[in-house]
């Protein structure tokens, strides 16, 4: 294993990724005196964590208590069992009870804090907080940071068209929440981050996972972890060929995450050592609007217009939370239209940043014509059926009323338009968008217990190794219960494997 000459750093916790599971599982073992390292792939830290809204799942916290909103591990727990059943109840029943912990600890750092976010959990289920249960860590001013700050992946489309970071910008959302990371992990003094290193296998010994191999520019190098290795690298959407092979709809080309950034390689070197693995053709979806350069943008929050699919029907509630009406997109087969008029001067009723809207047009990713039979004509949909969707649609929406999907029922569907998002669309030109299938990480991946140990094929743990964040299999399986489950859970998680590590060696 490894070549001759190779170097060998020895630490007590190597953490491979950093995303906000690593960062929040590095933070927690380095403010515990243990002499942590974080190895990150590519040249900046936070992955796919940096680029999210910073929303955070983590129920019955006091940041719920202080907002007097009403929330509690109770009442989450009724709502994950009604959505999720029986299955995984060992793990929600971990995360409920590490939940408040892990924010009073994070929380006792001066570098972090939280505060309630209204944004409506996704289902409606016994339990269900209407206004939203997720918590948000306030931007971070950039000379907290320091030169640090230069390390943080900047916003997705600032980082998507090479423009590094915004000067003197405070590090909002996923940003300020890998930033306070950072902050706090740094200032322990126990805490290291390689950039440029990505982990290539693991190294055991007698059974025990001792350390990892590691890619630089430099070479190959070697870490060892005297109490454990956490693999929080990340799931594989970005992988076209795993992706395929493990049956997961979308796209490494419509992924939201980084590019290149998350293909899999900790899950391959967990699985090269006996590692078992579960979900693996599921992911966080949502519906992607498709941009001029083939790549896909986060479509969330519609506030007009309807979608149709390839025969010219609505097949879904467009108001549906993301990871919902992604799955009826693939369900209904893509791509599919965002159809709306030029009520929203000519942008569609999303609130994402779109490219211009003549270079949608140019690159026909969106179509515009003065009539539905003539915009019907340049998506290859039949004309009759458009117009009659559209004349349908209108009809529910002067009546305030969907009576085919209840579009605008439920408090999610109000809560990106709050007056109505049933608006006719009758004011020409119309526009044709095209959504493809997107997401925002895989989550399937290595089976953990409740410890986030990993797990062999026996379920037996494997000494030294444990998995968090989108490298693991999600203890939700194919549900997205609520704004922030990815994130809290991969926190959650990790922070569980550091406690574990440390009562493995007490
Ligand atoms: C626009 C947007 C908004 C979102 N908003 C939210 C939200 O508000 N709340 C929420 O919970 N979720 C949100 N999500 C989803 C969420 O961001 C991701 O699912 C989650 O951050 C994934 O975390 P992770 O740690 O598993 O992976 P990542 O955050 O992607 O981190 C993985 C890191 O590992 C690195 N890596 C990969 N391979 C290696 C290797 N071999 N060695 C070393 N490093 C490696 C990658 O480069 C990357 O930096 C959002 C996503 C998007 C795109």
């Amino acid at each position: 294993m490894g070549n001759a000459g190779e170097s060998q750093d020895h630490f007590d916790v190597v953490v491979a990724g950093s995303g906000a599971g690593a960062m929040a599982g590095a933070f927690a073992a380095a403010a515990r005196g243990l002499r942590t390292v974080v190895l990150e792939k590519t040249p900046l830290l936070g992955g796919t964590s940096a680029y999210s809204g910073s929303a955070v799942w983590l129920p019955g916290t006091r940041v719920q208590e202080r907002a007097g909103i009403g929330d509690s591990t109770a009442s989450a727990r009724a709502y994950l069992r009604a959505l999720l059943g029986d299955a995984g109840g060992a793990h929600r029943e971990a995360f409920l009870e590490t939940a408040p912990a892990l924010v009073e600890f994070l929380e006792g750092d001066p570098a972090l804090e939280f505060e309630w976010q209204a944004f409506p959990d996704y289902f409606d289920a016994p339990g269900r907080m209407d206004r939203g249960r997720s918590i948000v860590p306030p931007p971070l001013p950039a000379e907290r940071l320091g030169e640090l700050a230069s390390l943080v992946r900047p916003p997705v489309d600032r980082d998507r068209a090479g423009l590094g970071h915004a000067p003197d910008a405070p590090l909002a959302q996923g940003r300020a929440l890998i930033g306070r990371l950072l902050l706090a992990f740094t200032t322990t003094g126990n805490g290291t981050v390689r950039t440029g290193t990505a982990v290539t296998g693991l190294i055991a010994e007698d059974g025990r996972v001792t350390g990892v191999e590691a890619a630089t520019a430099d070479g190959p190098v070697r870490f060892g972890a005297a109490r454990g290795v956490l693999l929080a690298a990340g799931g594989f959407e970005s992988s076209a060929a795993l992706r395929e092979a493990r049956g997961v709809p979308g796209s490494a080309d419509w992924t939201m995450a980084p590019d290149g950034a998350d293909t899999g390689d900790a899950i391959a070197a967990a699985v090269r050592i006996g590692a078992s693995t579960g979900l693996l053709d599921q992911a966080w979806f949502c519906p992607g609007l498709a941009m001029p350069d083939g790549r896909a943008a986060f479509a969330l929050g519609l506030r007009g217009g309807l979608m149709v699919d390839g025969s010219g029907r609505r097949f879904a509630n467009e108001s549906l939370p993301y990871d919902r009406l992604g799955r009826e997109l693939a369900a209904a087969g893509v791509p599919a239209y965002l159809i709306f008029d030029s009520r929203a001067g000519g942008l569609p009723a999303i609130s994402i940043p779109a490219a211009a809207q003549d270079e949608h047009l140019r690159a026909g990713t969106w179509a515009e014509a003065a009539t539905l039979d003539a915009l019907a004509g340049m998506l290859g949909v039949p004309a009759g059926a458009l117009t009659a969707t559209v004349e349908r649609f209108n009809g529910f929406a002067r009546a305030g009323r969907d009576a085919d999907f209840h579009r605008g029922e439920d408090p999610y569907d109000r809560f990106f338009a709050p007056d109505s998002c049933l608006v006719p669309v009758e004011v020409p030109p119309y526009y044709a968008a095209r959504i493809v299938l997107g997401d925002l990480g895989t989550k399937g991946g290595l089976r953990t217990d409740p410890d986030a140990r990993v797990l062999d094929a026996r379920d037996r743990p494997i000494p030294g190794l444990y998995a968090a964040g989108n490298t693991s299999a999600s203890f939700t399986g194919p549900h997205y219960p609520g704004p922030g489950i990815p994130i809290g859970s991969a926190m959650a998680f990790a922070y569980r494997a550091v406690d574990h590590m440390r009562r493995d060696h007490a």
